[in-house]
């Protein structure tokens, strides 16, 4: 049995509950293959049994008091997976489908995404069971300050830089660092995405959605293609999700979708950005209000998913762009979209589509980015922040913007010139995840066993 095969079955033995954890793993172990049958020095140094080991995994109670006065808990996770190539690098994420299996899965690919924006950024992950649904202000805030009270002692701007993810915004992160402040005495770049007006950087906010769209460009540019005038489909409504709508206008196509947890909207005059911003961004209402006040939306509620399918990807579309959660696109999902003449798909979200979606992607040879390289921006650009954060220095927004394109677009090159090298040049999911796992393996090796 091959030394891949070998490590994926440990694993399957070991973890076996871990059903994201290890389809995150198949998916990058199993594209490393022919870049670790090269190399006797990965097997020799244990590259892959330690890659698959976090070096630090903290669990912890999660306290807080609601607004009637109730004693409540939750369960508080960061895991510091690999500091390789920097400081552990990750977000938090506050939903209640997190567990150990889910930030295990988002760190150990925020291992490689980092590696490929070429700054120097280890990964980990982090976050809680905690639904930020239907709370005020206040709890917000209390639980905020609770699961601060238990990381703050964990974490530091050269020891470990969370930031944000589903649940956890600007909002969310002004709370944490107001309570890491008070408890450390320290004012310091220890989380990423803060506000303009206390460390945070311009483009951070926008940067993932930006950066889904600048990849997708990137892609079809290599083919003589652009997203001009094009359709589009995306999911989500949060964060990643409106920032990619807003720079697919910018560069003249149209969005027609968006989502969340409870439905669909399609709006065939193209989603109104100003409406989506103030329903999801200011309002906060599930976005069957937007087809309440637009008329030309259709909306469509989970309840009424044929065979639970997310309907976004059975709208006919040029370019897909899914940017809400992970599994949200699988086979039939993904046939649908082929048939439809899809011709590019641009993963803002972190494993957004099935292992068999992602396979037959790569199949059809269209432009197909994955998550770790198309979703780099947001961290590339929290790496940015860190770098002005340190130097106290404060860069314009079409600084910050111009270097997260040089950033995209080198994560394309770079994962298209080793998907090249294997002969392989259209399939970015092998050029990804060598590339970004040459650099890791390689800084391993030369620091030692540790
Ligand atoms: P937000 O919390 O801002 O938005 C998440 C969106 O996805 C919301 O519309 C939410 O709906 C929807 N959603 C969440 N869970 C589900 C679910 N189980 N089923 C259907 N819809 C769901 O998060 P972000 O936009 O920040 O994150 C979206 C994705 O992008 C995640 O996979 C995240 O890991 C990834 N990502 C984010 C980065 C960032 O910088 N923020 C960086 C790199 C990747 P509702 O409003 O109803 O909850």
């Amino acid at each position: 049995m091959g030394y891949v095969q070998r490590v994926i079955e440990e694993c399957e033995a070991k973890f076996p509950h871990q059903v994201y954890f290890l389809q995150a793993l198949k998916e990058i172990f199993e594209s490393l293959k022919p870049e670790i049958d090269r190399n006797p020095s990965y097997e020799k140094n244990a590259i892959l049994e330690r890659l698959v080991v976090p070096e630090r995994s903290i669990a912890f109670r999660v306290p807080w008091i609601d607004d009637e006065g109730r004693a409540r808990v939750n369960q508080g996770y960061r895991i510091e997976f690999n500091s390789a190539l920097g400081p552990y690098k990750g977000g938090l994420r506050f939903h209640p489908s997190v567990n150990e299996d889910v930030i295990k899965f988002l760190g150990f690919e925020q291992i490689l995404k980092n590696s490929l924006t070429t700054l120097n950024m280890g990964g980990g992950k982090g976050g809680s069971d905690f639904d930020p649904k239907g709370k005020s202000e206040n709890e917000i805030m209390r639980f905020c300050q609770s699961f601060m009270s238990e990381l703050y002692r964990h974490i530091g701007d050269r020891t470990d830089v969370p930031a944000g993810d589903i649940g956890v915004g600007g909002r969310e992160v002004g709370y944490m660092f107001g309570q890491y402040k008070r408890l450390s005495n320290r004012f310091d770049g220890v989380l990423t995405g803060k506000g303009l007006k206390w460390g945070g950087s311009l483009v951070r906010k926008e940067a993932t959605g930006y950066g889904s769209v600048y990849f997708a460009q990137a892609m079809l540019e290599a083919r003589g293609e652009s997203l001009e005038g094009k359709i589009c489909c995306v999911s989500g409504s949060g964060n990643v999700a409106i920032y990619t709508i807003e720079k697919l206008y910018a560069l003249g196509a149209k969005p027609v979708t968006a989502s969340d947890s409870r439905g669909m909207i399609y709006d065939a005059e193209g989603i109104d950005l100003a409406l989506l911003k103030e329903i999801k961004e200011n309002r906060r209402e599930s976005l069957q209000a937007y087809a309440q006040e637009k008329k030309s939306a259709i909306y469509t509620p989970v309840s009424e998913y044929p065979q639970g399918r997310n309907q976004v990807w059975s709208i006919p579309c040029f370019a897909a762009f899914p940017s809400a959660t992970q599994n949200e696109l699988n086979l039939a999902d993904a046939q649908e979209l082929l048939k439809n003449g899809c011709q590019c798909v641009s993963e803002g979200a972190n494993m957004p589509c099935t292992l068999e979606a992602t396979n037959l992607f790569v199949d059809s040879k269209i432009c197909y980015g994955p998550a770790k390289a198309a979703n780099a921006g947001g961290v590339a650009t929290s790496g940015l922040e860190m770098a002005q954060n340190a130097s106290m220095s404060i860069w314009s927004f079409e600084e910050v913007d111009a270097k997260l394109l040089k950033i995209m677009r080198g994560i394309f090159a770079h994962a298209q010139e080793t998907a090249k090298e294997f002969g392989q040049e259209q399939n970015l999911v092998l050029g990804a995840n060598i590339a970004g796992f040459r650099k890791v393996a390689m800084a391993m090796i030369e620091q030692g066993v540790v």
